[in-house]
């Protein structure tokens, strides 16, 4: 197990509980490098199946979320910490909820949620490989969303922490 922001293996066990709802050990850790804690779940991947768009399933695959989400965020203001941190954030809230079957389009919607937030451009750019727009104005409705998304961003200032 790695540290989900630094990528540290040395961890420390702050304390140990089981998730009733969940049927998950939950654990609070602490990254002996980065002093940042987090929430794990160790049998995430026996939780959670993925339907894919062609029917089939798979594990919960967190890594490959990052993935997704990374190249959307590149060169934006979006920090590959703050890629790592939504990510566990969707992660976690779907554990919370003690979901066992997802569809892939729903995970996408939570992070284009998370990133419509943050940088409209890397919303935009995970959208057209999530959700391709069928046309421009298909984007252009999109876009709309962002502007009026923008009027209110003082709500999400203090996002982070
Ligand atoms: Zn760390």
């Amino acid at each position: 197990m790695r540290c989900p922001f630094c990528q540290n293996v040395e961890l420390k066990v702050t304390d140990s509980r089981n998730a009733i709802e969940t049927n998950a050990v939950r654990r609070r850790r602490e990254c002996l490098k980065c002093n940042r804690r987090f929430t794990t779940f160790e049998t995430i991947e026996l939780l959670m199946q993925v339907q894919k768009r062609d029917g089939r399933y798979e594990d919960y695959d967190q890594e490959k979320l990052i993935r997704g989400l990374d190249a959307a965020c590149l060169h934006t203001h979006v920090s590959r910490d703050q890629v790592r941190m939504i990510a566990y954030r969707i992660t976690s809230d779907l554990l919370e909820k003690g979901v066992k079957e997802i569809q892939t389009s729903v995970i996408g919607e939570m992070a284009m949620q998370s990133l419509q937030k943050r940088d409209p451009i890397a919303y935009i750019r995970f959208a057209c490989v999530h959700r391709p727009f069928k046309d421009v104005d298909e984007l252009k409705e999109a876009i709309q969303c962002i502007n009026i998304h923008e009027e209110t961003r003082g709500e999400y200032a203090i996002e982070e922490n």
